[in-house]
């Protein structure tokens, strides 16, 4: 476990990721997860200068869902009216509204939080450079509600800017580029942080293969499938705003080579016990 949490927080845009994590919530994630009958997956950002949504988020939304899937758990996915498009065309299904979610919240045992835009301080949701995010749905209140009728919540973030990061430690906000500005405020029960959204999804699914003792990540194929997916319904890359397989900037290569070296882990961990 501890090997998957300091793999999936390299760090290749330099945003100071491994400081924001929580160490051993990767494992502790996994270890609820893994008994969830009912999930509720929450993704889906916004990119306002592209008026679309982001490729990080919903890849590793898909990849999750098939996990849980596979684990017998049965998983709805939401997001909002902006984001919607992209996960209408990827297939996901069941897709909830997100108001239509946030009244059915007691209706899940899990709740995760993928790359979806957390609420800071001044109550608005910002991008990394600090633009506000418009016609954001506010998926903060259904996991704070969540959390008060014991709801397991878990939380997937590569910026400081997401839903979850009010677990981090306030100095690790701090030090993040605008961080007074764009730090969330909102916290989950677990915060598992990866230098992309959707490693921090593999992440999960790694740790979640280990404990059910066999590998529910996706093969490389498979996974560049998805991503292709995500940019033919209209997702852009989040730090170039361009309509191109690739998420915060990296190209697939760099994807690849974090989902290889995962599998491996998982391969390691599955022989040591046979
Ligand atoms: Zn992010
Ligand atoms: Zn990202």
């Amino acid at each position: 476990m501890d090997a998957i949490e300091r793999l999936i927080a390299e760090d290749p845009g330099q945003r100071g990721v491994a400081a924001l994590a929580i160490a051993g919530d990767l494992g502790r994630a996994a270890a609820s997860l893994v008994k969830a009958k009912r999930v509720l997956l929450l993704s889906g950002f916004h990119i306002p200068r592209a008026g679309a949504a982001e490729t990080d988020g919903p890849p590793g939304a898909w990849d999750l869902a098939n996990a849980l899937n596979d684990l017998g758990a049965s998983v709805s996915t939401a997001t909002d009216s902006v984001c919607w498009r992209v996960f209408e065309g990827m297939g996901f299904a069941p897709l909830l509204p997100a108001e239509e979610a946030a009244a059915r919240a007691n209706e899940f045992d899990h709740v995760v939080a993928i790359e979806r835009p957390g609420r800071a301080a001044d109550g608005r949701s910002y991008t990394m450079n600090a633009t506000p995010i418009p016609d954001v749905f506010p998926f903060d209140d259904l996991v704070a509600q969540c959390r008060m009728f014991g709801v397991s919540t878990i939380a997937i973030g590569d910026g400081g800017n997401e839903i979850g990061m009010g677990k981090a430690s306030a100095a690790a906000l701090r030090s993040i580029p605008r961080g007074e500005t764009i730090a969330s405020v909102t916290k989950t029960d677990h915060l598992i942080v990866g230098g992309t959204s959707n490693w921090g999804a593999w992440g999960l699914i790694a740790a979640l293969s280990m404990i059910a003792r066999k590998n529910l990540l996706p093969s490389e194929d498979a996974a560049r499938a998805t991503l292709e997916r995500a940019v033919s319904a209209g997702a852009v890359d989040g730090v170039t705003a361009l309509r191109e397989p690739t998420v915060d900037g990296l190209t697939w290569p760099v994807h690849a080579s974090m989902l290889r070296r995962l599998t491996d882990l998982v391969a390691a961990a599955l022989a040591d016990h046979a």
